[in-house]
């Protein structure tokens, strides 16, 4: 049986976010020998293409004609015609068009072929010391206040690193909306420009963060961002000891919560926070 039924194929060319040497030797074969290339930008493509003596036929490929157009490419596919998909940075799909054209090439069996290359989000985890076992990717957060805290608020026990575009003209508004929804004291990195001149990479509290990117207008005026949360961490559990509970119920009977619980923790020399916390659950039942 023919799986791909001898059509053409549809390959997935990442390009460079800022560098362009960071193009592969494959990405550059490709482009150069495929019968179409489909991108975002016309003009922008052929910068690339120009920079690298590569010459092609470019079709415009994005997110306003992507339904007309992927109809049309699936047509040359379909007669055996092989194309090249680029967007303007990185790789195609994410957070860029292409979606539709990959779905309807699984419906028509037409051969897919990804190459692998930069993306904006994968780069920034690498590098932002932040656990990378488990991430989540939740590409731009909504434009409206209210629907992106409460997309950030729906998050904060999200236990997996978040990962998120942003744009330069949000990210002082996002950083303090993090601050509000998820908390002051999470861990967040910001990875700036990378691969570019002024690539920055900045990792902190979200509140000691946004205090930094405020102190110099460089550091928010220009530029693409990715942002990066820690994912949340169950507060350890504290086992409070019957010895402690008892001494703790003897005091209360005769003092404030306050005051029982100060005692109580000098007592046996322990964190007041945690008996703390003890004291508020056994007043709530
Ligand atoms: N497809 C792209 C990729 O693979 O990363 C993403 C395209 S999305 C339309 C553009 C966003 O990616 C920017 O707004 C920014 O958040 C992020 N981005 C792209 N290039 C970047 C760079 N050099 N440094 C930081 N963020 C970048």
């Amino acid at each position: 049986m023919n799986l791909f039924n001898n059509t053409g194929i549809l390959y997935i060319v990442p390009t460079p976010i800022g560098n362009l040497s960071d193009i592969t030797y494959r990405a550059l074969k490709t482009l150069q020998e495929v019968d179409i290339i489909a991108c975002e930008n016309i003009q922008h493509t052929n910068i690339l293409l120009k920079h690298f003596n590569i010459k092609n036929i470019l079709i415009s490929f994005n997110k306003n004609n992507e339904i007309e157009q992927s109809s049309y490419l699936i047509k040359k596919l379909k007669k055996g015609k092989t194309i090249a998909l680029v967007s303007n940075a990185g790789t195609p799909v994410i957070n860029d068009p292409g979606y539709l054209l990959i779905k309807q090439c699984h419906i028509f069996n037409i051969k897919i072929v990804p190459l692998p290359g930069p993306c904006a989000a994968i780069t920034a985890l690498s590098a932002s010391g932040i656990s990378s076992d488990r991430f989540c990717y939740e590409g731009f957060l909504p434009s409206k206040k209210k629907t992106r805290c409460d997309l950030l608020y729906s998050l904060r026990k999200e236990k997996r690193t978040m990962i998120f575009y942003e744009s330069k003209y949000r990210i002082i508004d996002t950083i303090t909306d993090i601050i509000n929804e998820i908390g002051k004291n999470r861990h967040i990195v910001i990875a700036r420009e990378i691969t570019k001149k002024w690539e920055m990479i900045y990792s902190n509290k979200a509140e000691i963060i946004l205090s930094w990117i405020k102190e110099d207008q460089n550091r928010y005026n220009k530029g693409e961002n990715v942002v990066i949360i820690d994912g949340y961490q169950e507060p350890k559990k504290v086992n409070i000891s019957e010895n402690i509970k008892n001494t703790f119920s003897i005091l209360r009977s005769v003092l404030s919560l306050k005051q029982s619980v100060l005692l109580t923790s000098k007592i046996h020399k322990m964190n007041k926070n945690n008996l703390y916390k003890y004291a508020i659950k056994k007043e709530e039942k």
